[in-house]
């Protein structure tokens, strides 16, 4: 490899030739650890075939080490002032290409079809952490092509995701995640393989997208409503929450419920992603 971006030297001397004035309100923190970076790209599996899009490249740490390895990589970074040194850092590589894009507003579906016929891509970032839920979550309700998402995000979220039923992190993001993808959490990240360090810890993810959905349900919106007012008010029954949030008839609800074999005071917290599916049938059948 040529040399190396993601070294605490070399990154002090990019940010200083170009004056650089870290952002943090991009949540701008830069990998500095090359034993991370080697995970990264080994956990993503990825080969000389793939088109990965990293969001977020920042001075290009990550960036070179996905150039090395994939076919092709798209970068989406927001800040303006990063496009003319990622432009100088990454001079020497030819299958990069860098966008200069808000990821929340950046629809990747005709880039996928344009650049990569429609075929799955992996998705490889250090992510800005005031915004890992939407962007994971948009990835899967835009129906992005995607194989795999590997990403550093904040320690809890990762554990979050990752998290079981009856479990204290288990909730509405443990459930979107599982819905599309199996999640796996690669390795811890201390705040010292940053720079500047971030106040908190952190994690590598892959979440492994499903070909098609593991679970079926009619009115997934309905399941999703469902999902969220039972972990509104985690101390609550789930007789209440749904009831009294979504408006439903408390009667329907324990209906529901009893034709479940559940107790009627049960929590959110103890339901599996199929239990939740099988309520909303359950209950959409009882409506109809
Ligand atoms: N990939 C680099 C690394 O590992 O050193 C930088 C990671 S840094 C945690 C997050 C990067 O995401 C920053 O470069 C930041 O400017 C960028 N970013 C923040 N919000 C973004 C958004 N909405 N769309 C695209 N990039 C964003």
């Amino acid at each position: 490899m040529k040399e190396k971006i993601a070294s605490p030297k070399k990154t002090r001397e990019i940010i200083n030739q170009y004056n650089f004035v870290l952002q943090k309100k991009y949540g701008q923190n830069f990998l500095i650890d090359e034993y991370v970076l080697n995970k990264i790209i080994e956990a993503a599996n990825i080969t000389k075939e793939d088109m990965v899009i990293e969001i977020g490249p920042g001075i290009g740490s990550l960036t070179q080490y996905l150039a090395e390895n994939a076919r092709e990589v798209v970068a989406v970074e927001i800040d303006k002032q990063l496009i003319p040194i990622l432009n100088d850092t990454l001079k020497e590589y030819d299958n990069i290409e860098i966008i200069n894009e808000d990821i929340l507003k950046l629809d990747l579906n005709p880039l996928i079809k344009e650049k990569n016929n429609n075929k799955p891509v992996k998705i490889v970032a250090n992510l800005p952490y005031y915004i890992t839920t939407p962007i994971i979550m948009g990835l899967f309700e835009d129906e992005v092509p995607i194989d795999s998402i590997t990403v550093m995000i904040q320690k809890e979220v990762a554990q979050r995701m990752q998290a079981e039923p009856g479990t204290k992190d288990y909730g509405a993001l443990s459930l979107a995640v599982k819905y599309y993808s199996k999640p796996y959490i690669v390795a811890n990240v201390p705040q010292n393989c940053f720079i500047p360090r971030p106040n908190v810890d952190s994690a590598v993810i892959q979440l492994k997208k499903y070909e098609k959905p593991i679970i079926e349900v009619q009115d997934k919106k309905l399941m999703f409503q469902i999902i969220r007012a039972s972990f509104n008010q985690r101390r609550k029954t789930m007789l209440n929450s749904v009831s009294n949030q979504l408006d439903i008839d408390k009667e329907k609800v324990k209906l529901t419920l009893e034709k479940m074999d559940k107790p009627t005071n049960i929590r959110g917290e103890a339901l599996t992603l199929e239990e939740f599916a099988l309520f909303t049938e359950i209950l959409t059948h009882l409506n109809g």
